[in-house]
C-alpha cells in the first residue's frame, strides 16, 4: 500500500448529491426538483448559451490562459487595474489557490463553522491548521476570529453572506474587524452570493480593498448568472496577491466555453435583474410559509434558507426526498432549501407541510 499522508487520510470527501437522473432511477420517480445546490432556477443567461454556442467550434484551441478579455470586462465593471484580477475554475479553485499560495504546513487559517466547507478541506490539504469559530446566530462572530488570530495566522474566510445559513455581515462590523487585523493575514471575502443582498449595510470591500486592506474578494459566475455548470470565478485583490496565486494556478485553469459564457453573462442585466426580482418573491414566500408552519428559519440575504427542524434533519430531507423535493440536510436538526422557481417553492411547502402534519 502506498503511504498516505495523515492530513490527507482524515480530510472528510465534499460529498455532491447524486445526478437527478439516477436518484429518480433509485427512487422509482421522476420530475423531481432539485433546490440544494443553491443553483439559478432561471436557467443560465441566455447571453452566455449563445456564446458558448459560439465558442464552441473553437475547442481545439487551448483556452487564453490569461482570459484577457473577462479580466478586461471585469475590471473595467468595478473599475480596477487588471492586475487585480485573477480568474478560477469557479470560486472554489481561488479559495484552494489561496490556500496553496500563502498556507506552509502548520500555518493557522481561520473560519467559521457552519460556513463553507471548502476552506477546511483546502487548508488540511494543505498540512495547515485550521482556527474554527463559531458563528453567532449564523452569523460570523467576527469579534472572536479576530481573537483567534496568531503570529502564524495566513488566511481568514468570511463568507459573506455566510453559506449554509444566508446571514450577513455588516459594512460596521467588517470595519471594526479589519481594524484588528494584522497585515500578515489575508482576509477572504467569499461573496459568492453578494448580488442577492438586498440589506443597506453591506460592506462595500472593494472600496476596502481600494483603501489599501488586504482582501481577496471572492465572486462567482455559478450563482446569479447561472453558470454554475461551466465553472468560472473570479478574485479581485492587491496585485501582489493575484501574482503570488498566479504563480500556483495551472495555465489554461478556466476554460474557452466558461470564459465566453461569462463575458456575455456579465453584460446581461436583463438577466441578472429577473434572477433579483424572482429570489426576492421566493424568499418571502418560503419566509411566510414557514412562519405558517412555526418552522424557525434564519433571515436570509442569499439564495437559500436555512431553517431548524424539531425531528432529524435527515430523516426530513429523506421523507421530502422521496416525493421528488431535493434540499440539503446541514447537521441533526439543520436543512438548507435554496429558492427556486414559484411553482418549485410551492411544491417544496406543500411538501413539507404534508410531513409536518
Ligand atoms: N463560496 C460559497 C460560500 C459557496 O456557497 C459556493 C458554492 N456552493 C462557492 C464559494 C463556490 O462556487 P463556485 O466554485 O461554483 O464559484
Amino acid at each position: 500500500m502506498m503511504p498516505v499522508p495523515e492530513h490527507i487520510r482524515t480530510i472528510v470527501p465534499y460529498s455532491p448529491g447524486k445526478p437527478l437522473d439516477e436518484l429518480e432511477r433509485e427512487l422509482g420517480i421522476s420530475g423531481s426538483i432539485k433546490l440544494a445546490s443553491n443553483e439559478n432556477p432561471l436557467g443560465p443567461s441566455p447571453r452566455a448559451v449563445a456564446a458558448v454556442k459560439k465558442t464552441v467550434a473553437d475547442v481545439n484551441r487551448y483556452p487564453d490562459g490569461s482570459g484577457y478579455h473577462l479580466t478586461q470586462a471585469l475590471a473595467k465593471k468595478y473599475g480596477v487595474e487588471p492586475s487585480r484580477i485573477i480568474l478560477g475554475n469557479g470560486s472554489n479553485e481561488l479559495i484552494e489557490l489561496s490556500v496553496r499560495a500563502f498556507v506552509q504546513p502548520g500555518d493557522q487559517v481561520v473560519s467559521a463553522d457552519p460556513s463553507f466547507v471548502v476552506y477546511r478541506m483546502v487548508t488540511q490539504a494543505a498540512g495547515g491548521a485550521n482556527v474554527v469559530v463559531p458563528c453567532r446566530e449564523g452569523r460570523h462572530d467576527l469579534d472572536a476570529m479576530a481573537e483567534r488570530i496568531t503570529p502564524r495566522t495566513r488566511i481568514v474566510f468570511i463568507a459573506n453572506p455566510n453559506n449554509p445559513t444566508g446571514c450577513m455581515n455588516t459594512a460596521a462590523e467588517l470595519d471594526r474587524f479589519l481594524g484588528r487585523v494584522p497585515d500578515h493575514v489575508l482576509v477572504a471575502m467569499d461573496e459568492a452570493y453578494c448580488e442577492y443582498v438586498t440589506h443597506a449595510d453591506y460592506p462595500d470591500t472593494l472600496e476596502q480593498l481600494g483603501q489599501g486592506k488586504n482582501l481577496l474578494v471572492l465572486r462567482t459566475f455559478s450563482k446569479i448568472h447561472g453558470l454554475a455548470g461551466l465553472r468560472i470565478g473570479y478574485g479581485i485583490a492587491a496585485p501582489e496577491v493575484v501574482g503570488t496565486m498566479n504563480r500556483v494556478r495551472q495555465p489554461f485553469n478556466t476554460n474557452a466555453l466558461a470564459q465566453a459564457g461569462a463575458l456575455a453573462a456579465l453584460g446581461d442585466y436583463k438577466h441578472v435583474e429577473k434572477s433579483i426580482a424572482m429570489n426576492n418573491e421566493g424568499k418571502k414566500f418560503l419566509c411566510q410559509s414557514f412562519e405558517r408552519l412555526n418552522v424557525t428559519y434564519l433571515p436570509t440575504e442569499a439564495n437559500f434558507v436555512y431553517f431548524e427542524t424539531q425531528r432529524d434533519g435527515r430523516e426530513l430531507y429523506d421523507a421530502l426526498l422521496r416525493t421528488g423535493v431535493i434540499i440539503r440536510p446541514m447537521g441533526e436538526r439543520h436543512l438548507r432549501v435554496t429558492i427556486g422557481l414559484p411553482e418549485e417553492n410551492q411544491r417544496f411547502i406543500t411538501e413539507l407541510e404534508k410531513i409536518l402534519k
